[in-house]
């Protein structure tokens, strides 16, 4: 007997999981079966999910946005026509903090995504592409496609405890992703095993002439072959990351994870990357920065939905009032910051400096790595830095996910606090993966054991810059 196609089994649990609010919009039924994939693509039969910030034209891009609310893209996403073009059927759009601008999935237009539980209470799914992850941990599809722009597929992957990737800086093609923060914006992989990822990476690695920051073919074929994670590696342990709000929970499974990696033959070496302290903060000024350029085009003339009622009046009136009530409070808030750290008082002081942070986090990265970077380096990739380290492993976050109801009261200032250990690899541009380790009993969170929810912690492996293969192989033998 054939066996039926895993889309089938994904429509049947369509219901079950409506009220965890993970998608915006999905493939109806008939159209999704009625789709009769190419049976020798590579993908052919597995079940998709798109975050609703990369353009299909079946489906609406809304990016968790009024703004965009009845935006219906003329053309699909590259990352998307790949996944099609070997087979892959999708299956909907996942729900969004509002343009990625968010840790808890809790800022979109569409409601909040709740992550599986038992309880009465939600818990996050973490942010922003906690669709995505909610999709895959229920079962409704075998990949998901996130964006990570400062820990967006990598934080919501470890709340839900499934596997997300980052890879390289322009690996994989930005053309048809809404922007966010163009020199930070990755497409990234949620799927539940490290396998799913790779093989979705090896089908979407390839140069796109439509994205300009496309890594091109001449640099790719730069990028070193990886060692092999069967041979003996340095895996580094960032001090930084050590810090005082650590949870326990959270402390216990690095050493468990650590040990691990050890009892295969790979040996420990503390590194030290001082500019980590300064990131998140060099994070919160230039990505805002970049949003508040990026999102000047959603004005109700060029893009967006209009406010209604105001046809007629001076232009000044329609742009303030179309883009006072399209965009959510949060997305408002990061457009003033943005507008404020460039403007000509303030740009020395903030935006400048937050990109020297950004350089000094990215020579923190090479100088505790053995392999040069391929990209700042004129070295060749054979000569290392023999006392560097091939990998280093950290926790994803500092804390496990919380009730919605804790967040809810919380100011923008601690939920950016989430993003602390992911966001220096996406100021450097490196691959990072994060992998769910479980947690000891005694270790148990008493919020989650009461919804029902797995206890795990996410880990974090980074590499070198187009280690990513690396960074999968040393990933999977944490699994
Ligand atoms: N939480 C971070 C932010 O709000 C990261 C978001 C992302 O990676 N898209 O900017």
């Amino acid at each position: 007997m054939s066996r039926l196609p895993s889309y089938y089994k994904c429509l049947a649990k369509q219901s079950r999981i409506a009220h965890l609010n993970a998608f915006i919009s999905l493939a109806d039924g008939a159209s999704v079966i009625s789709t009769t994939p190419d049976t020798h693509g590579s993908f052919s039969g597995k079940s998709i999910a798109i975050k609703d910030n990369i353009c299909t034209s079946d489906l609406p891009t809304t990016a968790g946005s009024g703004i965009l609310k009845d935006f219906i893209s003329p053309y699909d996403a590259t990352v998307v026509r790949r996944l099609q073009d070997a087979g892959a059927v999708i299956m909907g759009k996942t729900n969004m903090d509002e343009f990625g601008m968010g840790s808890h999935s809790m800022h979109s237009y569409f409601g909040p995504v709740k992550q599986l539980g038992r309880g009465e209470e939600g818990i996050s799914a973490g942010g922003s592409s906690g669709g995505s992850a909610v999709a895959v941990k229920s079962g409704y599809c075998d990949v998901a496609l996130g964006t990570d722009t400062g820990g967006s597929v990598r934080l919501p992957a470890a709340y839900t405890g499934i596997v997300g990737f980052k890879p390289s800086y322009g690996l994989l093609s930005r053309w048809g992703v809404i922007a966010y923060a163009n020199s930070l914006d990755t497409v990234g992989i949620l799927a539940n095993s490290v396998d799913m990822v790779r093989q979705t990476f090896n089908l979407l690695n390839k140069y796109d002439p439509q994205d300009p920051t496309s890594l091109v073919p001449s640099t790719r074929s730069r990028l070193r072959t990886p060692k092999s994670a069967e041979t003996p590696l340095r895996i580094g342990i960032p001090l930084e990351y050590n810090v005082s709000t650590l949870k326990p929970a959270i402390r216990d499974a690095w050493i468990c994870a650590l040990r691990l990696l050890q009892s295969k033959g790979h040996t420990l070496h503390s590194v030290s990357l001082p500019a980590t302290r300064h990131a998140l903060s060099a994070y919160y000024i230039l990505a805002p920065a970049e949003a508040s350029s990026n999102l000047a085009k959603y004005d109700g003339v060029r893009y967006g939905s209009r406010a209604e009622g105001i046809d007629g009046t001076p232009q000044s009136v329609l742009f303030a009032k179309t883009r006072g009530e399209g965009f959510g409070p949060e997305v408002r808030r990061r457009i003033l910051l943005g507008t404020f750290s460039l403007s000509a008082q303030a740009i020395d002081n903030y935006f400048i400096q937050a990109q020297k942070i950004r350089r000094l986090v990215q020579q923190d990265f090479d100088n505790a790595f053995s392999a040069p970077n391929p990209l700042v380096s004129s070295t060749s990739p054979s000569v290392s830095n023999s006392s560097g380290v091939d990998v280093l492993l950290c926790p994803t976050a500092p804390t496990l996910p919380q009730l919605i109801s804790n967040i809810e009261n919380q100011d923008s200032v601690s939920e950016t606090m989430s993003d602390v250990f992911t966001v220096p690899a996406s100021l450097a541009g490196l691959p990072a993966i994060s992998i769910p380790i479980s947690i000891r009993e005694d270790h148990n969170d008493p919020d989650l054991s009461k919804a029902g929810v797995e206890q795990t912690a996410g880990m974090q492996i980074i590499g070198q810059y187009g280690d990513d293969r690396l960074v999968l192989d040393v990933a999977s033998q944490l699994e």
